[in-house]
This record gives C-alpha cells, structure tokens and sequence, in this order.
C-alpha cells in the first residue's frame, strides 16, 4: 500500500485496522504532507517497532524522479517516473518578485487533444493519472526540494477536463491535506465544453483558465483540433454561463506565435470577442519547440498587441519566461527522458 495520497480519514481507519491509535494517524499525515518524507524510517516519532510493521504492508510513494533539470532562473523541471514506467512533466516556478512556489503539474500521460504547438500533443494520448499520480507530482517537488508548494496550475501535460473526476479529488486533496487554498489552484483547459458545464455547477474557488490561442473558427482550427468539436461560438455560450452561474473571473491564456495570431488585427478581433467575458488575459510569447517552426514573436510586436487589447479595458499580464536554458515547453523533457 502507497500512503502518499490517503486522506486523514484513510489514514486512521489505517490505523484502527492496524490496532494503533487516532493519534499516529495525524502524525503520518503530517510526515507525508507537511514535512513530504520518502520513507517510513524518517517518522521518527513514530516507535521503531511500529515503524517496521508498517513497513512490513506499506510505502510512502512508488514514484521516482527520472529527469531532473534546473534552470539558472531557479525553475526546476523533473520527469516523474510511475511504477508502469510511464512518466510525466512537472516544474517548479519561482519568481523573485513573490514568495509562491508554483507547481505546473500534469494530468494525463500524453494528450488527445493535439495542439499544433505542443510537444505533448505530438506524441498522442497514452492514459489518465490517477489522483494519487497527481498530487505525487506536488509531493516530488517538495520531498526534493525540501520547500512547500503554494501555488498549483494544472497547465501541464494532458487535458485536466477530459480527465476530471481525478483532478477534482486531487484539488480536494491539495485543499484539504496539502492546505493549498483553492483560490490558489488553476484548472487550465483547451476547451472542453461539458468539462466547463460541470464547473459551472460546482462551487469552487479555483480559477479557470482557457487556452484560446486564437479569436476566429477559421485561425483557431489551424493549431487547435479541438476547435472542430466545440467550436469557439459554443465555447463562449459555455464561459459566459459559467461566469454568470459562478460570479469568478476567468484566464485566457493566448500564446503569441509570431506572424501567425501576434498581428494588431488580431488583437481587435480578440478584444472584441472578449468584451462581454469578465476576464483577466494572459500573454504567453511562444516557447520554441524543436519540431515545429513556430516563432516567438519580437518584443515591440507583443507590447503592441498587449496595449491594444489593454485599451479594450481588460487586464493583461504577459508570462515571464522561465527556465528558457531548459527544455521547459510542456513535453520536451519527456521527449528527452525516453
Ligand atoms: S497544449 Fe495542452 S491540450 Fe494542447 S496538446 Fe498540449 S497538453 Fe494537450
């Protein structure tokens, strides 16, 4: 048995099953979650005799980290390795400016979804994680960094929507156990309708983010084949009922790629298809990828495009670049570890 991923309530029927008190529940809670150990012998509190029958059934985690790579910004990327030998992406964001630590975690293996632009989609769909395998990846960064993460942003590898039931019991585990508050989690999606519609009924805290990339049908199916099956007309029905029946203000994420969707008519056409969206825009210069020959735009032409959308009255940050001397664009690492 793996306890990393077992909630306090698990863990003290654990405990009752093992003849031990509520009590030693807590304090394994608290090794695995607040001081993140890899094994039962650093529970030092715990007698040794009851150390080596637990032991003797269970592990504190099956996951090993494959890939580790740090950049000279501080973010670190690792490839996180499962039992069956499957792996995914996960990095850790600083940024000097703020104390958070931010994990990027992933949610599939793979991904259907088949973004143009992403490593990831390249090598298609494999499985979902579990969502133990989920927050594996959060524990991972803090068991080998010795620091607590503050921040999650599921921008990772793999689509969270289509694997949904497993991101929400993560969440509730990062609530809950990893005391992350979810105001503090975002759920970043490329468009799945029904997976929005969900949320919307659903009361939480976290923010929703989505992967736009483009504001017309007709540019937006060129790096998205998402677009296809919900189209951007529907995807906007399904926004605007979401902020309506949920009163929070969503992300857009939009990747500038050069030449492509970075010109000053397209940022009309985005502010105009946003201005009934109560929303915050995220500006995302593009990230080379070896196999494709998208281009990160030049600088004056991402602050034009920013100020345009800004005099459209929303609020634009453009992301920093981090960990450009690493393989850091979502599914490079992966490429590499295989
Ligand atoms: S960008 Fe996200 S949704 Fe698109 S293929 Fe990559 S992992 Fe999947």
């Amino acid at each position: 048995m793996i306890l990393a991923g077992l909630t306090l309530e698990e863990l003290e029927n654990l405990m009752s099953e093992l003849g031990a008190t509520r009590f030693r529940a807590k304090q394994i809670h608290n090794w695995i979650y607040a001081k993140s150990v890899s094994s039962i012998d650093e529970m030092t509190n715990l007698s040794k005799d009851f150390r080596e029958q637990l032991k003797s059934i269970a592990a504190v985690t099956d996951t090993k980290i494959k890939v580790k790579q740090v950049s000279k910004d501080g973010t670190i990327k690792y490839l996180v390795e499962y039992p069956d030998g499957e792996c995914v992406e996960t990095v850790l964001m600083r940024f000097d400016n703020r104390a958070n630590l931010t994990a990027c975690v992933s949610s599939q293996v793979g991904c259907a979804v088949n973004c143009s632009f992403c490593a990831t989609g390249k090598g298609g769909f494999r499985r979902n994680l579990n969502y133990k395998e989920i927050i594996e990846q959060v524990l991972t960064i803090q068991r080998d960094t010795g620091l607590k993460v503050t921040n999650i942003v599921f921008m990772g590898q793999g689509e969270p929507l289509l694997n949904l039931d497993n991101v929400l019991k993560a969440l509730e585990i990062f609530n809950n156990d990893f005391q992350i508050g979810a105001r503090r989690i975002t759920i970043s999606t490329s468009g799945i309708i029904p997976g929005i519609n969900r949320l919307a009924e659903m009361d939480l805290q976290s923010t929703l983010a989505i992967s736009l990339h483009a504001p017309g049908h007709d540019l937006r199916k060129q790096i998205m084949p998402i677009e296809n099956k919900y189209p951007l007309n529907d995807l906007k029905k399904a926004l605007l009922d979401y902020i309506n029946k949920t009163g929070r203000r969503i992300t857009i994420e939009y990747i500038l790629i050069h030449g492509f969707n970075d010109t000053p008519q397209v940022a009309k056409e985005l502010a105009y298809f946003l201005k009934d969206i109560k929303c915050n825009i995220n500006l995302i210069p593009y990230n080379s990828v070896v196999e494709n020959d998208f281009k990160k735009p030049a600088n004056s032409d991402i602050m034009k495009f920013k100020y345009l959308l800004e005099h459209s009255g929303k609020k634009v940050t453009v992301r920093l670049e981090r960990g450009a001397d690493i393989d850091a664009a979502c599914g490079q690492l992966r490429g590499r570890g295989k």
